[in-house]
């Protein structure tokens, strides 16, 4: 457009300084040529002379006006007063030629490129905004990505920018499908990973795994005489010995072993390590030593615990020791036919019974009766209560008490002085366990220990 409009001008400057009347005709041969110029028009001595418009004329210029001497945005003129005009100089001394672009043309152009995007022309310290409007005045501040460009030919710049909020109208208007892409891939890896965590994590398929690598070991922890403090047997604790967490205790795994079943079979390996560490010694066993096993409810549901067991006693010298069962009393064996077939048959086979954590939970005397109980073990938290208030003690007492008149030995747990000690020997607790006497250890060493005790 502005070539156009230059190229009128630069037709015509030779024509400066002659008459109006026999240029006129001229001037008028350019408008009707040249697409986009509104008027030309001649200069002398800064004084506007001839028009395309008016013909003769007399209107001083201000060459001032005109930014780098060329270019001027202008707020229309006598003819059309509202709509912006933006006029073109070219001087040769005394002599110039304007020409005029409508700024109807620029406004539009403004428009059509800057569909989504706010254009601006800016000449010199006026500028003009796409719905054709003229300002004076500095550029107003575009909210996003504001950015300008000088024309290299002509005295002109354009500043570009966005409307607010129009970053993310931008992508979910131009990038529907990268878009749902990236909704697709997120939750398709949002998915991937919820099945990893899953798997990895699930405790079940890494106890498989533990199981099938003999990671699960027994540990030791003798269970003394209460008279003399000699060792007469021991109860096996179970540990995982993790590649990665070291040493696991029991209460951070079993109860997962127990909801998936897998108790069963880790319980049967300890079995089977338990007499392939302590069965070369039975020879040398005075009196049975006691081996205490810790069993779920979920091993009683069928005749399994029976061959476990048998296959477990055959390791051993005959009469060399004897098989504690340990249940806990917190989840009790419910009286089935079967279960009663299977402590029948237990019983046949010489296997012992104890209650485990006794006082905790609510067994009734029936209960002791109808499963042949032959142990109670004192939970650890009754022996805490020895030195303490009266009261305390006298639960501790009245469960004493009450194993004396059943007839059942008791093993008292936990115990860690020798206050602990000596009050439960006064009082006729058979067999003592804790860390006073020893600590759960690892077989090596507690064969070691064994002879010494
Ligand atoms: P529990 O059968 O009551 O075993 C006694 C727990 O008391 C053991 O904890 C033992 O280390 C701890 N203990 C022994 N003496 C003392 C003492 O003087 N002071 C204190 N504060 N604690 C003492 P552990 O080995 O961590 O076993 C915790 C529980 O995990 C066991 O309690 C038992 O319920 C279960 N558990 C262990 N091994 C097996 C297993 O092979 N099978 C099953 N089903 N459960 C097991
Ligand atoms: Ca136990
Ligand atoms: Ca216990």
């Amino acid at each position: 457009m502005l070539d156009n409009t230059a190229q009128a001008a630069q037709v015509l400057l030779p024509l400066a300084g002659q008459p109006c009347k026999s240029v006129t005709l001229a001037l008028r041969e350019q408008v009707t040529r040249r697409p986009f110029v509104r008027s030309t028009n001649l200069v002398k001595d800064n004084t506007l002379y001839c028009s395309s418009l008016f013909g003769e004329i007399n209107e001083q210029i201000d060459p001032g006006d005109y930014t780098e001497g060329k270019l001027w945005l202008m707020n229309g003129n006598p003819v059309t007063p509202g709509t912006a005009l933006l006029v073109y100089r070219l001087s040769d001394g005394q002599r110039g030629a304007l020409s005029t672009l409508d700024g109807y043309h620029l406004s539009n152009v403004l428009r059509l490129i800057g569909r989504k995007t706010i254009l601006l022309l800016q000449v010199g310290s006026n500028w003009l905004s796409p719905d054709g409007k003229y300002h004076a005045g500095p550029l107003p501040v575009i909210p996003v990505a504001q950015t300008t460009l000088n024309s290299s030919r002509y005295a002109f710049t354009v500043a570009a920018g966005f409307p607010e909020g129009e970053t993310w109208r931008y992508m979910l208007s131009e990038y529907p499908p990268l878009f749902s892409l990236l909704i697709f891939f997120g939750v398709v890896s949002g998915l991937i990973g919820h099945v990893l965590q899953k798997r990895s994590t699930s405790p079940s398929v890494e106890m498989q795994r533990a199981l099938e690598a003999a990671e699960f070991i027994p540990y030791f922890q003798p269970v003394v005489l209460g008279d003399n403090k000699k060792w007469s047997g021991a109860e096996v604790l179970m540990r995982w010995n993790h590649p990665k967490e070291g040493l696991v205790r029991p209460d951070l795994f079993i109860p997962f072993a127990e909801h998936s079943g897998l108790i069963v079979p880790m319980t049967r390996s300890l079995m089977r390590q338990t007499a392939a560490l302590l069965a070369p010694l039975s020879g040398s066993f005075e009196a049975p030593f006691h081996i205490g096993i810790n069993i779920t409810a979920r091993h009683c549901k069928d005749l399994q615990l029976v061959e476990d067991c048998r296959e477990f006693l055959a390791n051993f010298a005959p009469e060399s020791i004897s098989l504690v069962l340990e249940l806990t009393e917190r989840e009790l064996i419910e009286p089935t036919a079967i279960t009663h077939q299977l402590f029948e048959q237990l019983h046949a086979l010489g296997v012992m019974i104890a209650i485990d954590d006794f006082g905790t939970g609510h067994s009734s005397l029936g209960y002791l009766r109808e499963f042949n109980v032959d142990f109670l073990k004192i939970d650890q938290s009754f022996v805490a209560m020895i030195g303490a208030d009266a009261l305390s003690r006298h639960i501790l007492d009245s469960i004493i008490e009450l194993s004396v008149k059943l007839d059942l030995s008791i093993v008292a747990e936990g115990v860690e002085t020798e206050e602990q000690s000596d009050y439960l020997t006064a009082h006729g607790v058979n067999y003592l366990q804790g860390y006073l006497f020893g600590r759960p250890m690892p077989g090596e060493q507690f064969i070691i220990k064994l002879s010494d005790h």
